[in-house]
């Protein structure tokens, strides 16, 4: 039996509720239960791959080639296990499976209606991704605030859920506590709205996660209970922290796995805390810092979070800087910057490693090659993940192997040296717009050459890492760059695609057509991003 947990965000959005649900889905698994969690994403975009990640945040890829929220990388980060295309969906998935079955007549000439179809499709794909995983806990995480005329329906799912089956289900509110600077005082009138909200929805939450900057007292715990309807330890306090890993020991402290145990009538069994306390350990003895650059061109953009844009990578160099003693500092590096003003290269001397993560189109595009050409010459430690693996690929044949215009056929398709060039197959997506799930996405095979970086950091000759990209490194090209020098240590046995480049007589420069940032997990830092930061302590 599947025992389900809805977590909804009540006042606002951004509280870290992602946050919240991963965290009370490792507690459990510390607990020795089989744990699982599912995004629902109020969006009509049928997946996330067509979303700005400006404004949604990075792009995540399961392992079976789903693009999704960045939520699933919390997920996989706190559960250490991948999560699997079932647990994701949008209201646009949800609408287009009904669409396309009342299309083949599966409703039997019935009136197809939002209610309750809709919601029972939703409970339809809940269910799927609990059985799939054969967990003993789902959490059910639903995007947006109560309120907002988005997510209703997806609470009208956990409503009828609930109503079948009373004890399968409870329901956890996150939500924020302000305390306005003139006041210098919490007010709870906010949450009290929101769980008014959740009432008319037909729902009561039997958890409140009470978000603020700071803890909150006892008296206000007392005054939620009351208005709210909720016990009082029931009401969690949720602080701000200074990093999410101590999520799971704040909850803790607040008993919050005891008392959902408690809500589904199971005995509190003893856990095996060791793992984050361990962490936390860690991240505690790393004092001494560690600058990493990371390159990108969503700096003019306006608002922007680019924290969350970005936040596997920032992840997996945070875990990797910890497994080695070291806080990681981060910086973002315009690439624009460099067009118009080259002689602003040498502030990259202050780094001591950098970054140029995945990307798409022309922006700040010349702007990231001078600053690969630099780090390459100036022998800085260098990563590249997917378009920074293309990127590398186009200055070293512009400069070493001296192919004049090399360049990739998605920025300019009548380059004289497509080195980076699309597939017969890619290349009729493009032509039918067929953009989107369309990329090549997902796990692959790839195979590392003997005697390479590549194989010093992964200690073994064959890996799966996760890809999301349209354009590969053009194999008519292989012969000329390897005798210039360009190292091919990673290559896909099936296709004979190009997947790691490196460079011989440089401290660390390797570019992957992957994002190994996808597979990066606090407690198992990713291989080649600890031989990064290991070569980024390293430099002088
Ligand atoms: N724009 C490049 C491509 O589509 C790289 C994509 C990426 O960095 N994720 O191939």
């Amino acid at each position: 039996m599947t025992r389900y947990i809805f977590v909804v965000g009540g006042v606002m959005s951004g509280i870290g509720k992602g946050v919240g649900s991963a965290a009370i889905a490792a507690l459990l698994k510390d607990r020795g239960f089989r744990v699982t969690a599912v995004k629902i994403d109020p969006y009509i975009n049928v997946d996330a791959g067509t979303m700005n990640p400006v404004e949604h945040g990075e792009v995540f890829v399961t392992e079976d080639g789903l693009e999704c929220d960045q939520d699933i990388g919390n997920y996989e980060r706190f559960l250490d296990t991948n999560i699997l295309r079932p647990n994701y969906m949008t209201t646009g998935l949800v609408y287009q499976t009904v669409i396309d079955r009342e299309r083949r007549l599966e409703y039997g000439g019935k009136c197809v209606e939002v209610v309750p179809h809709i919601p029972e499709e939703v409970i339809r794909r809940i269910k799927l991704a609990a059985k799939k995983s054969k967990a003993q806990f789902a959490l059910v995480e639903i995007g947006g605030t109560a309120g907002e005329y988005q997510n209703l329906l997806f609470l009208e799912a956990a409503r009828i859920m609930k109503l079948k089956d009373p004890a399968s289900l409870i329901l956890v509110l996150v939500s924020y506590l302000p305390v306005p600077q003139n006041l210098g005082e919490m007010k709870t009138k906010p949450t009290q709205y929101a769980v008014r909200t959740l009432n008319s929805a037909g729902l009561q939450p039997d958890i409140i996660l009470a978000r603020s900057v700071i803890p909150i007292d006892k008296p206000r715990k007392e005054k939620i209970s009351i208005f709210c309807n909720v016990l009082p330890e029931d009401i969690i306090s949720a602080p701000d922290i200074k990093n999410i890993y101590e999520v799971p020991l704040n909850f803790e402290k607040e008993k919050l796995a005891d008392r959902i145990l408690k809500k589904f009538s199971l005995k509190p069994r003893k856990r095996d805390g060791s793992t984050w306390r361990k962490l936390q350990r860690k991240i505690q003895r790393a004092k001494k810092p560690v600058r990493i650059g990371i390159v990108g061109k969503y700096f003019a953009t306006g608002d922007f979070t680019l924290s969350d844009s970005y936040i596997s990578v920032i992840e997996a160099i945070k875990h990797a800087a910890w497994e080695l003693g070291r806080k990681p500092v981060i910086d973002w590096i315009n690439a624009e910057v460099f067009e118009t003003n080259p002689r602003a290269l040498t502030t990259l001397e202050s780094y001591a490693g950098i970054i140029v993560p995945g990307g798409f189109g022309g922006r700040g595009i010349e702007g990231k090659i001078k600053v690969i050409g630099y780090a390459r010459e100036h022998k800085i430690p260098y990563f590249g993940l997917c378009y920074g693996m293309q990127l590398a690929t186009i200055e070293f044949a512009r400069h070493i192997a001296k192919l004049k215009g090399a360049y990739t056929t998605e920025i300019d398709p009548k380059t004289p040296h497509p080195v980076i060039a699309v597939l017969p197959e890619q290349a009729r997506k493009i032509a039918q717009e067929h953009y989107g799930g369309s990329m090549r996405l997902g796990a692959y095979k790839c195979r590392i050459t003997k005697g390479t970086i590549a194989e010093k950091a992964y200690r073994t000759n064959m890996v799966r890492e996760r890809h999301r990209h349209r354009y590969e490194f053009n194999n008519k090209y292989r012969e000329k760059l390897e005798k210039a020098g360009l190292v091919f240590s990673g290559v896909n046995p099936e296709t004979n695609l190009v997947e790691i480049i490196e460079l011989k007589n440089h401290p660390f420069f390797v570019g992957t057509q992957f994002h190994p940032e996808l597979k990066s997990r606090p407690m198992a830092p990713h291989p080649l991003f600890v031989a990064f930061i290991k070569a980024a302590i390293a430099k002088k």
